[in-house]
This record gives C-alpha cells, structure tokens and sequence, in this order.
C-alpha cells in the first residue's frame, strides 16, 4: 500500500538522518555534528526560560532535601536538587523529582470534597463547612472515649478513640503544632506521619 511504504522509506530516511554512526564513518565528530540529530536540533536549555531562581525544601519526606525552584513570571517551571546542600548534594529522589507536578498538575485537587455515609459520591464543599464538621466530630469522638483514670486509679487523661495521622508534606512547625493539640490539648495517644512510616 503506498501509504505504508511512505511511512516505511520515510522511517528509513529519518533513521539514517538522525543515526550517528554513518556520519561518524563519514568523518563527522561524535562530540559534535555527529551527535546532532533531528530531536535534538530542537532542544533547548531546561532553565533558559527562568528568569528567577529560589531555594526550598522537599516537602515529601524527612531527608529534607533542598530544592531550586526555578520561574518564569512569578510561575515555577523547574524544580531541581541544590547542589550546596550536604543532605542531598544535588539530587532528588523520583518523588522530589516530581514536585513540579505536585504544585501544577491539572490533576490536583485544590477544592474539599466530602463524601456522605453510606453515599457512593463525593460532593464539593466549602472549607469552612469541612473545618466545623471536623471539629464537631473530633470533640464528638474525643468527649465520648476520653479516660481520666484507668481501672487501678492511675490518671491518664487520654483517648485511644482519636488517631492523627499526618502526611509528609507537613512541616516540623505544623507537626510541632498537631502534637500540642492532639496531643496535650484533646489528650490522643496515636499520632503519627508519614515520613516516618
Ligand atoms: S522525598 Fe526524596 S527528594 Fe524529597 S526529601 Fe525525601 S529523599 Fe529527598
């Protein structure tokens, strides 16, 4: 069919274009025009667009690897690991690789979603809605399985009905602030998060 033998000599073409090899028999430096190809004619500098640069720290575990972020117009375009810092020394690992995608991604969530008991969909919620329900229900909880004393008289003044379990995206000033909450203030036992599961 004439269509698939275009397609056909049309790969052959572009394999012979772009393949190093024959231009390197030819004479052509690997270390130059004979490392060029039709992809890479195109390719540009992954920061050339940035026209800042600021430092962070990976939110994802408790390594705590510094990051680049780099931005075009006040909008990060590239995140990379800084390599001043003694924890990582320029790397990330696949998860602060993507970090990126993280603050961008059309996939994020960025609205409260509340999905009733018994119900087989979620629902959009205002914040404020969500934040009073979860109030109400975690005074609700801790009130009916809070302990003062154990069978033999010891004080304890705690509840094991309440769990906390933090993400890793939290910062040390935020779990500092949950377990003086949860934990002095509503006397929870189990509070936990995830970087160091
Ligand atoms: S998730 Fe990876 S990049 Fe981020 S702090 Fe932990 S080890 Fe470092």
């Amino acid at each position: 069919m004439p269509t698939i033998r275009r397609s056909a000599s049309s790969r052959v073409s572009a394999f012979f274009r772009d393949w190093s090899l024959p231009r390197q028999m030819a004479g052509q430096s690997v270390m130059a025009e004979a490392a060029r190809s039709t992809p890479s004619e195109t390719l540009r500098p992954r920061l050339e667009q940035a026209d800042r640069v600021g430092t962070s720290i990976c939110p994802f575990c408790a390594v705590g690897c510094a990051q680049l972020i780099y931005a075009k117009n006040g909008k990060p375009i590239h995140i990379e690991g800084d390599p001043r810092s003694p924890v990582n020394q320029g790397t990330l690992c696949p998860k602060g690789a993507g970090t990126l995608g993280v603050l961008l991604s059309p996939e994020r969530i960025n609205q409260v979603l509340y999905r009733a008991p018994h119900s087989d969909r979620w629902e959009e919620k205002p914040l404020d809605w969500a934040m009073e329900r979860i109030a109400q229900l975690t005074k609700q909880a801790r009130d009916e399985t809070f302990v003062e004393r154990l069978p033999d008289g010891k004080l304890v003044n705690h509840t094991v009905g309440v769990a906390s379990l933090g993400g890793a995206t939290l910062d040390n000033e935020e779990n500092y602030l949950i377990k003086k909450l949860f934990g002095g203030g509503l006397g929870m036992v189990s509070i936990e998060n995830q970087a160091r599961i």
